[in-house]
């Protein structure tokens, strides 16, 4: 006979993991299914920068609150998960771009973020090896980055330690609108509730969900300590990234603590397969090189690709699905599940368990697209 859980979580990716340590913690009897292996999936393929950012209010709310309680996590988190407090440094290439700095300034400023404006010659001095010539820049120095496959590892170990199981190997083919799975193998488990924490494959258990691939390139290097301090977006990115109907990329730079640069980055839609587009990886190397002329003498030793899991108005799914309140969903990260794991799996939980959020779930609540999969876009 089956145990009976009180939350099976499918997905053992970043955000099912956090949701698993916070409803553990919380005292819920907890199972953890994942087909594959832990943080094997979107989260292997993730940069893992820890960002605070402002394209709607509610992303802002939740980035900055995921980041806050990374930070609470710091003294507990292993050697292995590699956090580096390097700040982000948001790059200004020219006058119209120091406009957009001095906008994200004020916006930071009056919500209690920490920003620094640099101007061209505090970028130079920041980062030695950018082109000369930048018109300045914003630096957030409580950003960070992290290794993700060994955060999303560290934060079952934490579930693990308040009780929940987490079974590898073990794909589900469905979900029971009475809270319980379907496995591959034909065996079901009961559950009160289940939450679809699958990441870009979320729809294929939960159709008709709002969520898309978005797929994007990484490039790491060899060894080079140093090369850059910060992680470095420019801000063209922002330009970039909200294009959604085309293919974009943008220069993004992450220094690991390997000494190894981890350079990004690309996206595209309706490009599912995960082999790699050498016409975008052309297109983002030269970006990199624009700004980094020396990086060419850096050697790439592997390039990878993933898919993010897009919804319509770039928030996340979190809370009970329009198919049924035993299923739940926590999906449709898109670019910033590392980041907003955290916050997703406390919000998750609060809600689970009635107690008060740290900030408002509804811009999060899948209830928004329950006038059809198109509602509520967002510039
Ligand atoms: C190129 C790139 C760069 C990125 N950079 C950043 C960044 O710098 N900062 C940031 O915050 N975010 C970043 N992201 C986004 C981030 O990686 C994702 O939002 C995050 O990893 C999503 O985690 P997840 O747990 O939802 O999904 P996943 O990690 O994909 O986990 C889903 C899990 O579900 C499992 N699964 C799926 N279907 C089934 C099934 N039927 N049965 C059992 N198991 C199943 C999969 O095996 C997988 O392990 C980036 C993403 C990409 C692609």
């Amino acid at each position: 006979m089956s145990q009976s859980y009180d939350i099976i979580i499918v997905g053992a990716g970043i955000v099912g993991a956090a949701c698993a340590a916070e409803c553990a913690r919380g005292g819920m009897k907890t199972l953890v299914l994942d087909r594959g292996p832990v943080g094997g999936g979107t989260t292997a393929a993730g940069m893992g920068h820890i960002v605070v950012m402002d394209d709607s209010e509610a992303q802002f709310a939740l980035t900055a609150y995921s980041g806050a309680l990374w930070r609470r996590l710091l003294p507990q988190l292993p050697p292995a998960v590699e956090y580096d407090n390097c700040g982000t440094l948001w790059l200004a290439a020219d006058e119209q771009e120091m406009a957009e700095v001095r906008r994200k300034q004020s916006y930071y400023a009056a919500r209690g973020v920490r920003v620094e404006v640099l101007d061209g010659a505090g970028v130079a001095k920041a980062e030695p090896n950018l082109r000369p010539g930048m018109a300045g820049g914003l630096l957030v120095p409580d950003d960070g980055v992290l290794y993700p496959p060994c955060a999303a590892r560290f934060l079952l170990e934490q579930a693990k330690s308040h009780g929940a199981e987490v079974r590898v190997g073990a794909g589900v083919r469905a979900l029971r609108p009475d809270g319980g799975v379907v496995l591959e193998d034909g065996s079901t488990i009961p559950a009160a509730r289940t939450v679809n924490a699958a990441g870009p494959w979320s729809p294929d258990l939960s159709p008709g969900l709002p969520v898309r691939k978005r797929k994007g390139h990484l490039v790491i290097t060899d060894r080079h300590p140093g090369f850059v301090h910060h992680q470095i977006v420019e801000l063209g990115y922002l330009k970039n990234a909200h294009a959604v109907s085309k293919d974009s990329v943008a220069f993004n730079i992450q220094p690991r603590q390997t000494g190894q640069m981890l350079l990004g980055s690309s996206r595209q839609f309706d490009a599912e397969d995960s082999a790699i587009d050498y016409g975008i990886l052309n297109r983002m190397l030269t970006r990199s090189l624009e700004y980094l002329p020396t990086l060419g003498e850096l050697s790439s030793i592997r390039v990878w690709t993933g898919h993010r899991a897009a919804t319509p108005d770039s928030l996340p799914l979190i809370g009970p699905s329009l198919q049924s309140d035993r299923i739940w969903l926590a999906t449709g990260h898109e670019g910033l599940g590392i980041t907003t794991s955290v916050g997703t799996g406390r919000l998750l939980a609060d809600q689970l368990l009635e107690r008060p959020c740290g900030i408002p779930p509804e811009p999060y609540a899948p209830s928004r697209f329950a006038g059809g999969a198109g509602g509520n876009h967002h510039a």
